[in-house]
């Protein structure tokens, strides 16, 4: 089994308390693909532009990312970003947007990509995430990410990709904007009645809560001493996550359990530096410790033990 992912590739300018850099490369399909990459195989549908060169497909490439759907336009400027976080890591302030290439942008799913199962909106405009959704033959498992920006902007065109989703992966803040609700198990509920009935909600530092109709599951994120970068980390969940249920093929709770950890895992790992400089000398020998580390740390006994 294989995954199809549509989502941005960017570059970005990021500011935290520990240093900045600009013009890394960024966008959601660019962190998420190269996260699920360590679990199954990743086909990219995005689109670029003229100032996209050799170093960077070359990035792609170094992971083995099938871009048969990637685009790229000679004519304008790669999507950009900038963003700033001060003391809460968990809450990116963006300070611009300039959406360039992915202005316009029609994707077109290569023959290669109609027939596979596993698809995963990135965040991007939901009107290609609908578009996406159109073109495969028959998918099985669909889930979205999405933010800010388009829950106040395409708010009506997002609701009807969530009609078609079956996972939505989304963070705390954005859950309460989009469901209008404050208290985090009637967001849930009120997600889950726009379409997707597996919501899951990043928690940043604070890890995740996710439904599954009546059933919930919570896990810590993984204490790391230092936080370098939170950007990204949201994407290289949604890679560990979707990687993993794609890998296994079967969408039950004990999967969806596991999935979890793998993307708190793929998160940790991420905003340990900047941009996706963490992942270059990852192996899959550190994700599985990691897992395990995760395992002990939430371990418990029961009540008579
Ligand atoms: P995350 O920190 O996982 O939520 O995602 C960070 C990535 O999202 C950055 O690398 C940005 O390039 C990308 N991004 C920021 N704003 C948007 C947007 N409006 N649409 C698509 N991608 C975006």
């Amino acid at each position: 089994m294989s995954i199809l992912v549509i989502g941005s590739i960017g570059f970005d300018d990021i500011k935290t308390p520990f240093g900045k850099v600009k013009n890394v490369l960024g966008g959601s399909a660019t962190y998420f693909a190269i996260s699920a990459s360590f679990f199954t195989d990743v086909n990219l549908v995005s689109v670029v532009g003229n100032d996209f060169n050799k170093k960077h497909f070359d990035i792609f490439k170094k992971f083995k990312i099938n871009l048969d759907g990637l685009k790229q336009e000679k004519l304008k400027k790669t999507f950009h970003w900038s963003g700033e976080y001060t003391h809460n890591l968990n809450q990116a302030n963006t300070i611009q947007t300039r959406l360039n290439v992915l202005e316009g942008f029609k994707p077109v799913i290569p023959h290669t990509y109609k027939n596979i199962k596993c698809i995963f909106l990135a965040n991007i405009d939901p009107e290609l995430q609908y578009e996406v959704i159109l073109q495969i033959k028959s998918p099985k498992i669909i889930a979205i990410d999405t933010m800010n920006y388009w829950i106040e902007r395409k708010r009506k065109q997002l609701l009807k990709v969530f009609k078609k989703s079956n996972i939505i992966l989304i963070n705390e803040t954005e859950a309460k904007q989009l469901s209008k609700e404050i208290n985090l198990v009637k967001a849930a509920k009120k997600i889950m009645s726009f379409g997707p009935k597996i919501v899951v909600i990043k928690r940043g530092e604070y890890g995740v809560i996710a439904f599954n109709n009546n059933e919930i599951f919570t896990a810590p994120a993984y204490p790391l001493k230092n936080v370098f970068d939170p950007t990204g980390a949201g994407d290289s969940f949604a890679g560990g996550f979707m990687g993993y249920l794609t890998k296994c093929n079967i969408l039950n709770n004990a999967n969806l359990r596991k999935a979890i950890i793998f993307g708190n895992v793929m998160g940790s790992f991420c905003v340990e530096n900047f941009s996706l400089d963490r992942f270059k000398n990852l192996s899959w020998k550190d994700i599985v410790n990691r897992f395990i580390e995760f395992k002990k740390l939430t371990h418990f006994e029961n009540i008579n033990d």
